[in-house]
């Protein structure tokens, strides 16, 4: 069991307060969200009718996430994504050095079938930091590789949680819009929908679940290649995928403005604009794109004059060089873990890639740059 700590911020009396919640092994999310926390925390008339409208809402969009399932058929496919919390390889849990050596970080974005079919496969799209990191384009490109796998699907819908930054942001929106208008995309349409963050329990959420379960019975996972099967025999629909560095694309942010206002703010600042969007649709054969802002909206509303001028909508090529870690990383792992492992297992520690710019950042910026720049 996880126990983690939550500060609170009060903004209308500067108060804080600390609440302490679990996280289940699932690595499902909080009991309770920010907002519902705030709310209760001072009960008053105003915010006893707020949590009310909270409550309807978080009820409207869970209805609708179940009642998608009953709309699945052979043209469209329905998937619940979200990362797995992130996993440190090697886990060795009885090793006690393993405890306080900075290891590698590994990512497991989990689309979860979400329809009826009980034959289509849940995806987990698997890779650590020494292919790449945690940027927008580095998750676009799990995406865009979870698209590819559904070449038959004509449209596809994928619930995941409202967190700006992860699943919101300009850089996937740009991937999307440039992947659906290429040549090799036959899907017609994607959609996005967002649950609300704190209230977002997913099917995917079942999956990391077991995936730990599964992890702390065999105990020591002390390589990628663990990790992917770990993943792979936790849930015997599960279907994983390790990304490979050709496909990484270096996505950029091709969008102007959201509303193609020139008074407006860049697109890339537009924060408060991807904030109120529930949800989000990607057409072939259209350079915008059709958002709701209300769930109970019929009508989509539609951007204007996305894209920059002059950008050409062309797939990027895939990288060649990969992101590698910090030589101080491998080396730690090498002198304190490596030693205790399967000889089998040592191979892939041994090829890790390094980079020395993580080095040099390790010592010059603080922690918690690093940390934010994805310097981990
Ligand atoms: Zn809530």
């Amino acid at each position: 069991m996880n126990v983690y700590n939550l500060t609170a911020h009060n903004s209308t009396d500067k108060q804080c307060y600390c609440v302490i919640w679990r996280l289940e092994p699932s690595g499902s999310q909080p009991t309770k969200c920010r907002t519902c926390i705030r709310l209760d925390l001072t009960p008053t008339e105003e915010n006893i009718n707020k949590k009310q409208l909270h409550l309807e809402e978080v009820n409207l969009r869970r209805t609708l996430y179940v009642q998608d399932a009953e709309n699945e058929d052979s043209e469209t496919k329905i998937y619940s994504a979200d990362l797995q919390k992130v996993f440190l390889l090697p886990r060795m849990p009885k090793v006690k050095d393993s405890f306080f050596t900075s290891r590698l970080v590994a990512f497991n974005e989990t689309f979860a079938v979400k329809g009826k079919s009980k034959k289509s496969p849940h995806y987990c799209i698997l890779r650590h930091e020494g292919k790449a990191g945690r940027r927008a384009d580095d998750v676009a490109c799990s995406f865009i590789k979870f698209i590819q796998l559904q070449r038959d699907a004509e449209s596809l819908i994928i619930w995941m949680d409202n967190f700006t930054g992860q699943n919101k942001n300009w850089v996937l929106y740009s991937a999307l819009i440039v992947y659906i208008n290429s040549e090799y995309c036959t899907t017609k349409n994607i959609t996005l929908k967002y649950l609300l963050t704190g209230h977002t329990y997913m099917a995917a959420d079942g999956l990391h679940g077991k995936i730990e379960q599964y992890v702390k019975k065999v105990g020591n996972v002390e390589d990628f290649n663990d990790f992917a099967e770990a993943c792979n025999k936790a849930v015997s629909r599960n279907k994983v995928i390790c990304l490979e560095i050709s496909d990484f694309m270096k996505f950029e942010n091709v969008c102007k403005s959201a509303t193609g206002s020139a008074k407006k703010k860049s697109v890339g600042d537009d924060v408060s604009f991807l904030k109120d969007i529930v949800e989000v649709r990607f057409i072939k054969g259209q350079q915008e794109f059709f958002y709701k802002t209300d769930f109970r909206d019929e009508q989509y509303k539609e951007t204007k004059n996305l894209i920059k001028r002059k950008t050409e909508l062309n797939i990027p090529k895939p990288l060649t060089t990969v992101r590698g870690v910090s030589p101080k990383k491998k080396d730690d792992i090498m002198k304190a873990l490596v030693p205790a492992m399967k000889p089998s297992k040592r191979l892939f520690w041994e090829n890790l890639p390094t980079n020395l710019m993580f080095q040099i950042y390790w010592k010059k910026v603080s922690y918690a740059y690093i940390w934010t720049k994805d310097f981990v």
